[in-house]
């Protein structure tokens, strides 16, 4: 029987164990976190991520997808809420099924890892943390939490899963020729709450991400099934505004008060929230080649880290999921062949959403809240009714489609500088000649179908 032992059971270690296990394969997790499925599964307040077409594909893969939508809350489009004067809602897409979806991370990771606990030929030991790992000899040293116990088990294959902070990664780096980069972005994020009201009803509409978009930094808000809403406060660490500035609890609330007025009472904990809750670093990690002489892969984070404004990093490791399974089945199982083949597959492509993940940051914070970013959006929906088949906006590309990320970004930035050059000569979509710009796009780039 093939084994193969995976290090990390988080979002794409539980799903990627699970597609092995069901291929056969003997398959053994070590993760470090204590088990939290019996308080996690009934899941409401807590972290959510932005769940899209590669993801839920990757889910249907082994039957789950279903179950976890009807766990998720449809987000359709950005809601955009300006210093002052009214909200408005952007839409993502143009059909009813063009929607993201908010779902709860550690509900998901528990729904993976419960499907996961029903494979006889799968074990996962939790509060075990790698310490060391020696891929030349096999050797992969693990920290039991529980009984403070050190071991060393030899392993033929290993597969890295543990995420951005990889110790995998970082043992690989030791006994191969792996380059390496990691770049943060000068901005951090900070987690707050918006509670439901005191009846129990919505303070803001469910059904969309809302930002409020402020040129340098900005926030967001996604919905939680309990009726609240996580936002996510990124801002510079250093600067003004910044982090650092921020340093006492009239200085958080006063920040809040001149940038987020509307925003002000609907975080009724804002201040304890603000001091309690850690400040995040967001970073990009490169490295080649992810794996070392079919004995050891990195995947998904640990292989790739990308900054969160595309919402694609647990979608990219799930579809980094899939295309390793269909390398398994053709190649027979053969790691040597698999994991080079997989490498070359996917570099590209993670590299491609690593650089979009950063552009959407600019567009997110600096022209999401730009008319003429509003404009945009209705002209691609106008296209894309206009020339179905042939016109596909680049989010739609990457959120609704699985085209490969690298042809995503290649052609959506011709599309968007063409298109944002129309946006910003006229002052409506009535002035603006569909047909011309189709011309235009059609010339530079040819059909997206
Ligand atoms: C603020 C923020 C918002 C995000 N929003 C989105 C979003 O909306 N949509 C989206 O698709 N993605 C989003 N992401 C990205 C997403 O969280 C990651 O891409 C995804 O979690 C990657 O999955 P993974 O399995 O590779 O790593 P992880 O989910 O990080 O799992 C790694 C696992 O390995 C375990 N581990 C770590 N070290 C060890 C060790 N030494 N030994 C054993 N186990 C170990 C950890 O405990 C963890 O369970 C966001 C990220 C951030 C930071």
């Amino acid at each position: 029987m093939c084994e193969v032992t995976l290090v990390g059971g988080g979002l794409s270690g539980a799903l990627l164990a699970l597609m092995l296990a069901r291929r056969g394969v003997k398959v053994t997790v070590y993760e470090r976190r204590a088990d939290q499925r019996a308080d996690q599964i009934e899941e409401g307040r807590s972290i959510n991520l932005a769940l899209s077409a590669r993801g839920i594909h990757a889910l249907s893969l082994v039957g789950l997808d279903s179950e976890v939508l009807a766990r998720a809350i449809p987000m359709r489009g950005r809601y955009i809420h300006p210093v002052s004067g009214p909200c408005s809602l952007i839409p993502y897409g143009r059909k009813p099924d063009e929607v993201i979806h908010s779902v709860s991370r550690r509900g998901l990771n528990a729904h993976l890892l419960d499907a996961l606990s029903r494979e006889a030929n799968a074990t996962v030991h939790f509060q075990h943390r790698c310490t060391h790992y020696n891929p030349r000899a096999g050797a992969l040293t693990v920290y039991d939490e529980a009984t403070t116990n050190e071991f060393t088990t030899e392993v033929s294959c290993v597969i890295g899963t543990d995420g951005a902070a990889s110790a995998v990664r970082d043992a690989m780096m030791h006994s191969s020729r792996m380059n390496y980069s990691q770049a943060y972005l000068e901005h951090g994020y900070k987690e707050l709450t918006i509670p439901p009201a005191a009846d129990g009803s919505l303070r803001i509409e469910p059904n969309a991400l809302h930002i409020w978009p402020r040129g340098g930094f900005m926030m967001i808000a996604l919905p939680n099934l309990d009726r609240s809403f996580t936002c996510t406060l990124f801002l510079p660490h250093v600067g003004t505004p910044g982090f650092d500035q921020l340093s006492t609890r009239e200085a958080a609330s006063g920040f809040f008060a001149r940038t987020f007025p509307d925003a002000l009472p609907l975080l009724p904990n804002l201040e304890d929230e603000f001091f309690r809750n850690p400040t995040g670093g967001l970073v990009t990690v490169r490295c080649s080649p992810w794996h070392f002489d079919g004995r050891a892969l990195l995947l998904g984070d640990a292989a790739h880290a990308i900054v969160p404004f595309f919402g694609q990093g647990m979608n990219c490791a799930f579809e980094d999921c899939e295309v390793l399974l269909n390398l398994f089945d053709q190649h027979a199982a053969n790691w040597d062949e698999v994991f080079p083949r997989f490498f070359e597959a996917r570099k590209p492509n993670t590299d491609a959403i690593a650089q979009l993940a950063l552009d959407n940051f600019v567009e997110m914070r600096d022209t999401s809240g730009d008319p003429r970013f509003a404009r945009k959006r209705q002209l691609e929906h106008k296209l894309e009714e206009r020339f179905p088949g042939q016109f596909v906006s680049k989010y739609a590309m990457v959120s609704f489609h699985r085209v490969p990320y690298l042809e995503a970004l290649e052609r959506g930035r011709v599309q968007d500088r063409i298109l944002m050059d129309v946006c910003s000569r006229a002052s409506s979509l009535a002035e603006i000649d569909a047909d011309a710009v189709f011309a235009c796009l059609h010339e530079a780039i040819g059909n997206v179908s």
